[in-house]
């Protein structure tokens, strides 16, 4: 498996050995109309050496940097720098002169830039000077047309040009430093905010979802009911003489039983249904993905397993529970969804509690 950014190379390898074939294509070009309109060299002692032989070596740099990718695919980016140093140097060579080679010298350090590394960038304007001296120092033709101030300005401009390949380098990897660390502190803020979001909606003391969570969650919910889409049942539960178990064991007693009993509630719904702490001792519970006899059944569960939970902050006695269930029917609202259930809580407590009644 290659990781994203090899294929990023990998495209801009491809695009670069593409540039190296057009330069190949326009240079024969070039080398004919040149031929045909300018020199004064017969056609047939030009063909030779300006037109056959220089082709020839273009072609040969182009198939090594292609097969040389793909044999050290490692060693793209020096393989690449280098060939369009030889480019540089067989066009410059062949016409014996500099003219060409001031337009062609920035060609490897151009190519380097696209890598964005320094080492890469002082390579590339190491084979431009040496393609520079080489010429200058071994091709005689050269050197007796180039006079001593005109290759110091040509070092000059390299130097200059050099100079500002390094500026556009430094000023690319400022670019995408920033952007790395903007990424990442957008990154962390997507977290902190998805921490937030659930804080907020998540009861302090319980776990569960909190009175602004289970308002939210019925807006939508009664909603999605209305359309058909779901069943929706609510359960309102309320712990049994609470106050007089505050009063006997303290409030922090009272805090542990909150939990104890907010967690078996939680472990018995299913993966549908919401448990939201109302208020005070009062919890509510959202079930839609349950016909009545199934949500009933479950409140049923919960209210006996709360019944027989025995709690270490009460000495091993455990609390009861009392509540009412509401089926959610088209048209009815959530005021009145809510109303229903609350009432058949008040029927629970009336007739003994530890018990759950319907709304009628
Ligand atoms: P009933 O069976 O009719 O529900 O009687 P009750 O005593 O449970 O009802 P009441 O409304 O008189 O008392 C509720 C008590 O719940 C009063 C309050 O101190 C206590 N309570 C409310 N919130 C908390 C809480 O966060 N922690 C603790 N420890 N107690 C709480
Ligand atoms: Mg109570
Ligand atoms: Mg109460």
């Amino acid at each position: 498996m290659s990781s994203p950014m090899e294929n990023h190379q990998k495209r801009w390898n491809r695009r670069l050995l593409h540039t190296f074939w057009v330069v190949w294509v326009v240079s024969i070009v070039i080398e004919c109309l040149y031929m045909l309109f300018v020199t004064a060299v017969p056609p047939d002692e030009f063909v030779g050496p300006y037109l056959l032989r220089p082709t020839a070596l273009l072609l040969l740099v182009v198939l090594l940097a292609d097969a040389g990718i793909r044999m050290l695919p490692k060693h793209h980016d020096y393989l690449l720098i280098t060939a369009s140093a030889l480019f540089t140097l067989i066009v410059t060579a062949v016409h014996s002169t500099l003219d060409y080679l001031l337009f062609f010298l920035f060609f490897p350090v151009m190519v380097s830039i696209l890598y964005f590394r320094y080492s890469i960038l002082v390579y590339a304007i190491s084979t431009a000077a040496f393609d520079l001296y080489t010429l200058y120092f071994i091709n005689p033709n050269i050197h007796s047309r180039i006079s001593t101030i005109e290759i110091v300005t040509m070092t000059v401009i390299l130097g200059v040009y050099s100079g500002i390949a390094f500026f556009v380098l430094a000023r690319g990897r400022e670019l995408l430093q920033n952007l790395i660390s903007s990424y990442e502190s957008n990154q962390a803020l997507q977290l902190r905010n998805m921490e937030m979001f659930k804080l907020a909606k998540t009861d302090y003391l319980t776990e569960t979802y909190n009175h602004m969570a289970y308002h939210e969650l019925v807006d939508k919910l009664v909603e999605e009911a209305e359309k058909g889409r779901l069943l929706l049942h609510l359960a309102v539960f309320d712990i049994d003489n609470f106050k007089s178990i505050n009063d006997t064991y303290g409030h922090r007693a009272g805090d542990q039983v909150l939990r104890k009993v907010a967690e078996v509630a939680r472990s018995k719904v299913g993966s549908h249904d919401f448990v939201a702490r109302y208020g005070g001792e009062e919890f509510v519970i959202l079930f839609t993905d349950l016909d009545f006899l199934a949500a009933y059944d479950t409140m049923e569960q919960i209210r006996r397993s709360i019944a027989s939970t025995p709690h270490e902050s009460l000495s091993g006695r455990s609390v009861t529970v009392s509540a009412g269930i509401n089926r959610y029917v088209n048209g009815m609202g959530k005021e009145k969804f809510f109303q229903g259930a609350d009432a058949a809580l008040y029927d629970a407590k009336h007739s003994g509690k530890n018990r759950t009644s319907v709304s009628a």
